[in-house]
């Protein structure tokens, strides 16, 4: 198995390349979908941030309240840092089990926004981080995601400048031209990947 770990700052085009990787072959697992399951009612991460932030955050039917566990947990760092204690080790463990599941002879890639933000970069054998310039990406996030501009800035703080997560990859795909160029790249990409030994 080959473990690929796909990265990038918000609205960068993660989802478009992990997209066209899929049409290959290969298995996406996406580290955002797992952020929502792990919360699903029942999921021990329920009550652990019920601890956290007041059992209030949990609604009668034992589903999250997103709203209410923002409201506690954005108010400011040491919040933030708080929920990241709790969620990341928790995505982590859920992410390497269903990369240890993934078929033996297939390509998989763990689509992870904050790969190394929160050092899961050694859960895979090789980096490809999705590069565009910050301007791009905020024009992206917001005229096409339909973000609000403050909100996109505010995450692109958070997350590792352009510079240090090229410096982390492996292979870089530059998302800066129009659909065809990536397409192109991802690819060329994609012949590198099959014919790696892994
Ligand atoms: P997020 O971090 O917000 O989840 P992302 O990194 O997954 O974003 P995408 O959702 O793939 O990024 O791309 C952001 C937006 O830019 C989408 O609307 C997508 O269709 C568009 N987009 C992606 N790549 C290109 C491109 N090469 N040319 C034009 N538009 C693009």
């Amino acid at each position: 198995m080959h473990r690929i770990g796909l990265t990038g700052g918000i609205g960068s085009g993660k989802t478009t390349v992990a997209g066209l990787l899929a049409e290959h072959g290969a298995v996406i697992i996406d580290a955002d979908a797992i952020a929502r399951d792990v919360v699903e009612p029942g999921m021990p991460a329920l009550s652990l941030l019920a601890l956290e932030f007041g059992d209030d955050i949990v609604r009668s039917d034992g589903s999250l309240d997103r709203g209410a566990l923002a409201a506690r947990a954005f108010r400011d760092t040491d919040g933030t840092q708080r929920l990241n204690a709790i969620m990341h080790p928790l995505i982590r463990e859920e992410s390497q089990r269903r990369l240890a599941e993934a078929p033996d002879t297939c390509i998989v890639v763990y689509d992870m926004p904050l790969l190394f933000e929160t050092g899961q970069q050694d859960l895979v054998d090789e980096v490809v981080v999705v590069d565009v310039p910050e301007d791009l990406q905020v024009e992206r996030a917001v005229g096409l995601r339909g973000l609000e501009e403050v909100d996109v800035r505010r995450r692109m703080q958070a997350q590792w400048s352009r510079s240090e997560r090229l410096s982390g990859a492996d292979h870089v795909i530059d998302n800066s031209g129009d659909l065809e160029a990536t397409k192109r790249q991802v690819d060329e990409l994609w012949t590198i990947l099959s014919g790696d030994p892994g």
